[in-house]
């Protein structure tokens, strides 16, 4: 494996394997992997001839008194990692050398970002939808791979790839959990063992909210009401952000459940800010 830090000769290896004309899969990270990054790197694996994996941990997306200097990193642990997923190169570039001091030139997808993640943290989905891009050009990639757990992320990024004809094909893996339910997240770190062994709960609720999408409730309001007073009573220390039900697509609110939709919520529990969410139908 490859370990480059290079923007630029991240971007003459990457130029050099589509020159061969193989097919090349990038997965952007902020490390500290898990089995949900490692899952897109198997998948990444598995579909393309040469695997490249981002580990940059993006400080554009991180707003005002959030865990920029916080966030967890062990680098030479994520490099065995990947390398033992089979990544052919590892790219971990410094801030600075991914943002010219007067950068000026920012992609948004404002109304995928009015809701949701996007409403609590206003520049998050800027930050993150020109990162993307950046590591796009960089990578000029055959398919890029991200979670479902950052559903509103991947609806933005397929967005802005389709607008602005970025000649990637965007690929949307399932959650993956641990053995109770709780989605893995790098920030899963941050948890006492108190809120460790609550944090399942978030999923469960979502699960009930299903089951009741699947019985024939169809309004939104109703679900969500039902998800606030479960979570009341089995998340204790918890504390909402939000609980919405979306449009999958659009992520814009919907009233009645027509068909499909998306139940996303977010968590503050103690340090940590956790995410989760679940496709209904009714
Ligand atoms: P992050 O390092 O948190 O920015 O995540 C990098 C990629 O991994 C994103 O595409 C995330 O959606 C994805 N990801 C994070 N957690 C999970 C998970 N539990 N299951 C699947 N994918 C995940």
């Amino acid at each position: 494996m490859d370990v480059t830090t290079n923007p630029k000769d991240f971007q003459k290896q990457c130029l050099s394997l589509r020159g061969q004309g193989l097919t090349t899969a990038l997965v952007p990270t902020m490390g500290y992997f898990h089995q949900g990054h490692l899952s897109l790197m198997d998948y990444a694996r598995e579909n393309a001839d040469k695997v490249m994996v981002s580990l940059f941990v993006n400080p554009s997306q991180f707003g005002p008194g959030e865990d920029l200097d916080k966030y967890p990193h062990d680098f030479e642990r994520d490099a065995g990692l990947a390398q033992k997923h089979g990544v052919d190169i590892l790219f971990a570039p410094q801030a600075d050398s991914m943002y010219e001091k007067d950068h000026e030139t920012w992609v948004e997808v404002p109304r995928l970002a009015e809701h949701l993640c996007g409403k609590s943290r206003p520049v998050h989905f800027r930050g993150v939808a020109t990162i993307v891009t950046k590591l796009l050009m960089l990578a000029l990639p055959t398919m890029a791979v991200f979670g479902k757990k950052d559903w509103q992320q991947l609806a933005i990024i397929k967005r802005m790839v389709r607008d602005l004809n970025i000649p990637v094909r965007i690929e949307g893996r399932p959650i993956f959990r641990e053995d109770d339910g709780l989605a893995m997240s790098s920030r899963n770190v941050y948890l006492t063992e108190e809120e460790r062994a609550q944090a399942p709960a978030i999923r469960k609720g979502l699960l009930k909210i299903r089951d009741m999408a699947a019985a024939g409730e169809k309004n939104a309001k109703a679900l969500m009401q039902s998800l606030e007073k479960i979570y009341a009573e089995t998340l204790p220390l918890g504390r909402t952000d939000y609980i919405n039900v979306v449009d999958s697509e659009s992520i814009q609110p919907v009233d009645e459940i027509t068909g499909k939709a998306l139940i996303a919520v977010a968590v503050f529990m103690g340090k940590a800010r956790l995410i989760d969410n679940c496709l209904i139908e009714v």
